[in-house]
């Protein structure tokens, strides 16, 4: 081993010698305590010190004391020369620091065995402190600067309860929490977790405890001094410690609260409506999710608000307009909320409160009307209509959320639809249901004939007369059209219209109806019956299509029909939607020959002055104002004047819906063209429509 050995020796032949005899080292000499303690103090590469205690100006002792004044000295080795008779020296040497001494004269074989020991064990010395040290750094330096909280607690095992505490809490876990070590060492995790995160770590730690899992990681929230909390991501696992019985866990506590902020805001803005601020639907369905598995006894109920004509309001005076609006609809509701009404921003213009535990439906409509007295004065001047639908959720109508909420909103667009009530509400009921049901049937079932090939069984036309009054003759049918259901029997257009209309289903249905009334005429046309002509209900989603005087006018051609035979019925709502555009598809028919009537006359937007402008030929009127002619003696009958009225502008007109002679009489007086209705015939089939032809008309 290469080292350093002062040797301190007044006597210059010793100090020679000793040089000599220890060549394969590094030697430094000094001749006095003075000159020693000058090398000793330059040179840090001194490894041990040969120190003969009698020497002039600073003696061996008084060096032995000046190095252990001085702790950067410690580690010296130092050897005292001393004299044989010296025996009280040598322990008075040893006292002071001496790790060893030898006898003068020196027996040199003895020196290099002891400095070759001496030696050894400073280097087995300096290994273990370096061990020491790299130990020291790394779990002291780990536990007082990692950027982590780091706490050690021990359990004393007593019979079945926690009794836990910290033994050991780093200076990062103290600074998350906010307080002092002396403090948590009086504390257990449990007395600084959150009340709401408690069972769940309780449950944790106690499966930790008994084996059942070797760690567990969680989020929870520490409680600070001040009442307020962090949110921390924690692992906790068993920690074997030398020697100690009892149950030692370490725990790792990392601080996502800005993480959890984050999330928190995300959260924030997915359930709630950013501009009212009220929880949105997004939350609503999760609540009611949970209330529907969790709670499903309890009583509840909600009332959904719809609001009518907002768009209307946003085009007219602009979204901020509305926009604000609806935040004024959002605050005055809010005033009704309570612990159990609380109140949703579903969509944009709806709203429901979600009411538990109420008392029954009496309850319920006083709060509608509640509901009802605030929104009504503040809407009534926007001239926007309110309706309110009720839905109860019981043990009885098991219903999926999402069911729920179509339902809801069925019942408030029926009440946002009463015909006499601005504002009026309607409870969602065991009919409502049953048409929801009904309904979707038949969507299905017209979605079925769409898709059969050969649909006439259950897609078909029946055919009414139209009688020219004057000539008591036929002048042509309308065609109606039937639904046969395997499942649900013959439907009435009335019913399943709507719902094609809804579905979009009625451009193939009405492409099957045109197809069957050409088929019609050709059969006529076969009969030599070539004059006769055919009226087709058309409804507004058809006409608005792009291509349907297109596919029209090709099926006319294909089937060689003359287009002045045939009469396209529409009604007067379909102008509402795009009424430039309507009427220029109606001209392009009209310059074909094919005739157009507004059917229905009298129940819509009728004006006759706006009539001139339309594109049509001929007007139906309505039944119910034929209807009234029973009723009502003739001076107070407004038929006979728009007879005349449409007569002026150059149209045809038809009496519809018949019955009575006296009707027929009444419009054979004033002038009508033509009538239709049971008086003279209901729709019949084809064969039979052929059969009422040869009545008139003659084979
Ligand atoms: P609409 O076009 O006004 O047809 C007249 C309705 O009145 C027909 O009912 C007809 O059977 C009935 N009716 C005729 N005369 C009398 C009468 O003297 N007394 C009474 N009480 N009723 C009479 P239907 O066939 O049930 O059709 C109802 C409605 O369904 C039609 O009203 C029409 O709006 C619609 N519709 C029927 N077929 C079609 C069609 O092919 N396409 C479209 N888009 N709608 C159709
Ligand atoms: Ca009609
Ligand atoms: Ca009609």
């Amino acid at each position: 081993m290469s080292a350093t050995i002062l040797v301190v020796d007044d006597s210059a032949t010793d100090r020679l010698i000793i040089k000599n005899m220890l060549s394969s080292y590094t030697i430094l000499t000094a001749c006095d305590g003075v000159e020693a303690m000058h090398l000793i103090e330059t040179n840090a590469d001194i490894d041990l010190i040969i120190l003969d205690l009698n020497m002039p100006n600073m003696d061996g002792f008084q060096v032995l004391d000046s190095l252990k004044e001085q702790k950067r000295f410690e580690k010296l080795r130092t050897i005292i020369l001393t004299n044989y008779d010296e025996l009280d020296k040598e322990i008075q040497g040893l006292k002071a620091g001496a790790v060893d001494y030898i006898r003068k004269p020196i027996h040199m074989d003895s020196l290099i065995v002891r400095i070759g020991i001496h030696l050894e064990l400073l280097k087995l010395q300096q290994f273990y402190e370096e061990k020491l040290y790299e130990r020291s750094l790394t779990l002291d330096a780990i536990f007082d600067q990692a950027p982590i909280g780091i706490v050690i607690l021990r359990d004393v095992e007593s019979a079945g309860h926690f009794n836990d505490h910290f033994v050991k809490t780093n200076p990062f876990f103290e600074q998350i929490l906010g307080r002092e070590k002396e403090e948590l060492m009086s504390l257990s995790w449990r007395n600084v977790t959150h009340p709401e995160d408690l069972n769940k770590e309780l449950e944790n730690f106690s499966k930790l405890k008994t084996g059942e899992i070797s760690n567990y990681t969680m989020e929870k929230r520490y409680v600070k001094p001040d009442g307020s909390y962090i949110w921390v991501h924690i692992v906790v696992a068993p920690l074997q410690v030398q020697n100690d019985m009892s149950n030692n866990y370490i725990c790792l506590v990392e601080d996502i609260t800005e993480r959890k902020n984050m999330e928190d805001n995300l959260k924030f803005i997915s359930e709630h409506d950013s501009w009212t601020g009220l929880h949105n639907r997004n939350y609503f369905v999760n609540l009611l999710q949970q209330d529907v598995v969790h709670a499903p006894t309890v009583k509840s109920a909600i009332i959904g608000i719809n609001l009518s004509n907002i768009n209307s309001l946003s085009l007219s005076y602009g979204f901020q307009y509305s926009q604000a609006l609806i935040k004024r609809v959002a605050t005055a509701l809010s005033s009704h909320c309570t612990g159990n009404h609380r109140l949703f921003n579903t969509y944009a213009y709806r709203f429901a409160f979600y009411i538990k535990e109420y008392a029954g439906q009496v309850e319920l409509m006083a709060f509608c009307k509640t509901i009802k007295a605030t929104l009504e004065p503040m809407l009534a001047l926007e001239r926007v209509n309110g309706g309110l639908g009720v839905i109860e959720i019981n043990d009885e109508n098991k219903m999926d959320v999402e069911q729920i909420l179509k339902n809801l909103l069925i019942a408030s667009e029926k009440a946002l639809n009463h015909p006499d009530q601005e504002f009026s509400y309607s409870f969602f009921d065991t009919e409502m249901e049953a048409q929801i049901v009904r309904e979707e049937e038949i969507k299905m079932e017209l979605t079925e004939v769409v898709k059969e090939e050969n649909n006439q069984q259950h897609i078909f036309l029946v055919f009414q007369p139209i009688v020219d009054l004057k000539a008591n003759r036929i002048n042509g049918f309308e065609a109606l059209t039937r639904l046969q259901s395997d499942k649900l029997g013959l439907v009435s257009p009335l019913e399943f219209i709507p719902i094609a209309e809804k579905t979009k289903l009625i451009i193939p249905i009405g492409q099957i109806i045109i197809q069957q009334s050409l088929v019609f005429l050709e059969r006529l046309n076969s009969k030599g019956y070539t004059a006769i002509g055919i009226s087709i209900n058309i409804s507004a989603t058809q006409l608005l299509r792009h291509d349907f005087n297109e596919n029209l006018i090709k099926l006319i051609h294909e089937k060689q029909i003359d287009p002045a035979r045939i009469t396209l019925e529409i009604t007067e709502s379909v102008f509402s939607d795009n009424y430039h555009e309507i009427n220029r598809k109606l001209a392009e028919l009209k310059e074909l020959g094919i005739k157009i009537a507004i059917d229905d006359f009298g129940t819509g937007y009728s004006s006759l002055s706006r009539e001139r402008e339309l594109n049509v030929n001929c007007i139906k009127i309505d039944k119910a104002f034929i209807d009234r002619i029973t009723l009502i003696n003739s001076e107070q009958l407004i038929s006979g004047d728009i007879i005349s009225m449409a007569h002026k502008m150059g149209h045809a007109v038809v009496a519809e819906g018949v019955e009575y002679e006296i009707q027929r009489q009444y419009l054979f007086d004033h002038d009508c063209d033509m009538v239709q209705g049971y008086l003279f015939s209901k729709p019949v089939d084809e064969e039979a429509a052929i059969t009422l032809i040869q009545n008139t008309w003659g084979e």
